[in-house]
């Protein structure tokens, strides 16, 4: 087999990172001319995050094939510059779903399914997946989900330890991210909690090949050799993931250290540099902005920014895009009213609605769009915020008083934003249908579907052509009973499906920069090309700043 895989597997606690970790290495691995692909394990039982709160969870993260990830998924895709899908992300429930499945249908012809051989063998199943194909990739990274000691984790572990001894060392290798705090009072790095976590996998067989330690300052020498001892690793294997300010910098703090050279040492993989031109041009462009932008983000999940973080990234980029330096306030939707607009935004060069579920909330997003409409400030809503916009216009501007979604008033008069029952699916190339009953998980217009944009608008200017292809994760859309009339009264349709059936970006007249999209441009912003549409909106945040300032 030609690909080489790395499974990283996290220790001590959690939040360690692991995700960026392996994201910057597939990107160093990326850099020195191989092929990269990467895959989460994730231990919980659910069987796709699609249906997971975004406050225990964080954000949902879309592939092109519709796939609803972890979001960790997001960090793969910035990192990489390669569009994932399903097979990407799997959890223990997915897995065992697949299992019984089986057993439901017989293939296991009676005999009694067990976690070691079955689930682990699906394990296994999944993880080497990603080498088949014409085009097998290079190296293939794995991040095992969750602590090493945790219940559920342990199939994940044995597949890993069973494959390691299957494909040999040369062609498998695990990297183990550890905690190692600094003790001030003390005056030094301590290496217990890894030296415990590394026991943890050696009592079920598995030597972690290389150590990666998370930690607040590089770890001097002694500490390496001291941990490199304890653990049973070589000592040039230890190393330092020290925190930074701009996590777009992992990748160089990795390869000034030397960890992309020893892996691929460890592996016999090619010698070659890694081209790091464009990161470090990247982290230059961000260490010298020439201005600024303020942008309010007003949304229901604002205490945890995990639930944003695709946006947060997208805004990031647009910003070192800009050349400006973007400054992110939360603003709780369910704390604004009439009353308290002007004081709230009185920082803000932009506003942004992003997407969500449910009501609550609502009346303060349309009451902040109301806002940015009226006094001009630049204005970007995505999917929830589009639907939102447009109820906004509907109310306020063509004089339908009751206008609403059918998420939030079910049994309404006048349901700009509706659930489309019937329409045809370019993707599919069929025609897809959704009722009432299939109302929960799972049916939403979800993965990459094509847009006609129209030239000599906000989108056309931003996009610089006329057919892209956005990702999705809704089950409502624009009521097509109400184009006319919105039309009348000034509103703009700039992106539509290709048979203009569906109605996929909206702008209004005479603004500096108002457009609200259906989709979700902020899961396909990469930080080395930042989304045209986020680019533009930070644009014209920037120059929204530069006139009031003035
Ligand atoms: N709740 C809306 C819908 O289902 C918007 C979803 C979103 O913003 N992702 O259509």
């Amino acid at each position: 087999m030609k690909t080489k895989f790395i499974f990283v597997t996290g220790g001590v606690l959690s939040s360690l990172g692991k995700g960026l970790a392996a994201a910057s290495l597939g990107a160093l691995l990326k850099a020195r001319g191989l092929s990269v692909t990467i895959q989460k394990l994730d231990p919980y039982i659910n069987v796709d995050p699609g249906t997971m709160s975004p406050f225990q969870h964080g954000e949902v993260f879309v592939t092109d094939d519709g796939a609803e990830t972890d979001l960790d998924l997001g960090h793969y895709e910035r990192y990489l510059g390669v569009p994932l899908s399903q097979k990407n992300n799997t959890t223990s429930g997915r897995i065992y779903y697949d299992v019984i499945t089986k057993e439901r249908r017989g293939d296991y012809l009676g005999g009694t399914v067990q976690v070691i051989p079955h689930i682990t063998d699906e394990i296994k199943r999944t993880v080497l997946s990603l080498a088949q194909g014409d085009n097998p990739p290079d190296v293939a990274l794995i991040e095992i989900g969750g602590t090493v000691g945790d219940i559920e984790g342990l199939p994940f572990l044995e597949a890993m330890r069973q494959l390691r001894t299957e494909l040999g060392r040369d062609s498998c290798l695990n990297i183990h991210l550890t905690l190692v705090p600094y003790l001030r009072s003390a005056g030094e790095h301590k290496t217990k909690p890894t030296q415990h976590s590394v026991k943890e996998l050696l009592s079920i067989g598995i030597q972690p090949d290389v150590i990666l330690c998370r930690c607040e300052e590089p770890i001097p020498a002694e500490v390496k050799r001291k941990i490199a001892l304890f653990c049973n690793v070589d000592e040039d294997a230890v190393f330092s993931s020290v925190d930074v300010k701009n996590v777009y910098e992992v990748p160089l703090k990795f390869y000034d250290e030397g960890f992309d050279q020893k892996i691929a040492i460890m592996l016999r993989l090619p010698a070659r540099n890694a081209d790091l031109t464009a990161w470090r041009q990247l982290i230059y462009d961000f260490d010298h902005p020439e201005s600024k932008a303020t942008i309010a983000i007003v949304g229901k999940y604002v205490e945890l920014k995990e639930a944003y973080k695709s946006l947060h990234e997208a805004l990031t980029h647009a910003g070192v895009a800009n050349r400006a330096t973007v400054d992110l306030r939360y603003v709780n939707s369910e704390e604004i009213s009439a009353d308290n607009m002007e004081k709230t935004f009185a920082e803000c060069d932009g506003i942004l609605v992003p997407g969500g579920f449910g009501y609550r909330g609502v009346e303060g997003k349309i009451e902040t769009i109301r806002y940015a409409r009226e006094k001009k400030i630049p204005f970007f809503g995505i999917c929830l915020g589009m639907q939102c916009a447009v109820i906004e216009f509907a109310r306020h501007v063509a004089g339908i008083a009751k206008a609403n979604s059918e998420e939030f008033d079910p049994l309404g008069a006048d349901k700009v934003i509706y659930l489309m029952t019937e329409w045809y699916d370019f993707r599919k190339q069929a025609v897809e249908t959704r009722d009432e009953a299939s109302d929960k998980g799972g049916t939403m217009r979800l993965g990459a579907y094509p847009c006609k944009v129209l030239p000599g608008t906000h989108a056309g200017d931003a996009y610089q052509k006329t057919e892209i292809s956005e990702r999705h994760r809704h089950r409502y859309e624009f009521n097509n009973a109400y184009k006319d009339i919105l039309a009348e009264h000034g509103m703009i349709f700039s992106g539509t499906s290709p048979d203009g059936s569906l109605v996929e970006m909206v702008e209004v007249p005479e603004h500096p920069w108002f457009v609200g999209c259906q989709f979700h441009p902020e899961f396909k912003s990469n930080p080395m090309h930042a989304h045209p549409l986020f680019k533009a909106f930070i644009g014209a945040a920037v120059k929204q700043r530069a006139e009031n300032r003035c």
